[in-house]
């Protein structure tokens, strides 16, 4: 019989959202992003708050929101552009005193880049044979998660920024970086680097959702988002879910779903149950592992 990586870990207390029938309604569950604010509470409580708003509604709010951001950012590159023209940097002195606009022209130049492949990102989804699935929640984190119930990913978002986040991740799995398991909906593959380009989108969006985060530095800037900046995320309660020991179980190391054992055993080095998977044993075997383009993954969609 083959053991299946859900079997080998069913023995695992450690990793209870991997072994979990209910993970969904833990607080527990791997904690993939979180935030200072939840802004768009009040996109919930429309009509009275007597209705969640949908997801395609939700979707088209937080497109718009992003939208209009993109906008925004492309608007002050331009006016910035204006004023750094060859015209403009003709003299040293210019240039010394030119520093800080490019300074700030670079960082605007690098939102934008990441904006559009944001947005570029929503498209694909969309037009996907996979069906993805927005929720607002409340709290201080969001997830991803696949439902096994429906055979969609839903995006258990606090608001904007948090959308942006969550999606990043949509745009993993359809990449094959990330992958969820069919039991307990939890995401399996995601490691420390699907997590900095979240956290990057996340900051081109609203810098300030980044910049509230506690670690052991402040990301200013994109090159300020590390692994060890990761690593060393704080919850208001002091739990660190991207170390090592932490809730959000990363992966130590940089997996798809096409890595072989030997590299996801390294990668899942905390938990050294996972050395009992069989030789010959992969993702893309491992009948327990919902991953992009995984046989009859994709006949649920009716989008
Ligand atoms: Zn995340």
């Amino acid at each position: 019989m083959f053991r299946t990586l859900i079997a080998v870990l069913a023995t695992l207390s450690a990793w209870p959202f991997l072994v979990s029938a209910t993970p969904l309604a833990s607080d527990s569950i791997i904690i993939h992003q979180f935030s200072r604010t939840a802004s768009s509470d009040s996109l919930s409580i429309a009509n009275g708050g007597q209705s969640q708003t949908s997801s395609a509604g939700l979707w088209a709010i937080y497109e718009k929101e992003i939208t209009d951001t993109c906008m925004t950012v492309d608007a002050a590159i331009r006016q910035l552009k204006a004023r750094t023209d060859p015209g403009a940097l003709q003299t040293a002195t210019d240039s010394i005193a030119l520093i800080p606009v490019l300074n700030r022209l670079n960082f605007l130049n690098n939102r934008s880049y990441r904006l559009h492949a944001v947005l570029e990102n929503l498209q694909r989804l969309k037009n996907s044979s996979v069906r993805y699935r927005v929720v607002n929640i409340s709290g201080v984190e969001g997830r991803t998660a696949y439902d096994k119930t429906t055979g969609e990913i839903v995006f258990y978002v606090l608001g904007a920024a948090s959308f942006v986040h969550e999606t990043a991740h949509g745009g993993q799995f359809e990449d094959r970086k990330i992958a969820y398991l069919r039991t307990t909906g939890a995401p399996f593959g995601n490691d420390l680097q699907d997590e900095i380009e979240a956290y990057c989108w996340q900051f081109a969006f609203d810098p300030g959702s980044v910049l509230n985060l506690q670690s052991t530095s402040v990301a200013l800037t994109f090159a300020g988002i590390t692994e060890d900046w990761v690593k060393h995320l704080r919850l208001p309660d002091g739990s660190m879910p991207y170390s090592e020991k932490g809730s959000a179980q990363l992966a130590r190391k940089t997996i798809s779903v096409d890595s072989r054992r030997k590299l996801v055993i390294r990668a899942y080095r905390f938990l050294p149950q996972i050395k009992q998977l069989p030789a010959g044993w992969k993702i893309t075997n491992d009948p327990n592992i919902y991953y992009k383009g995984a046989p009859g993954s994709e006949t649920a969609s009716t989008r």
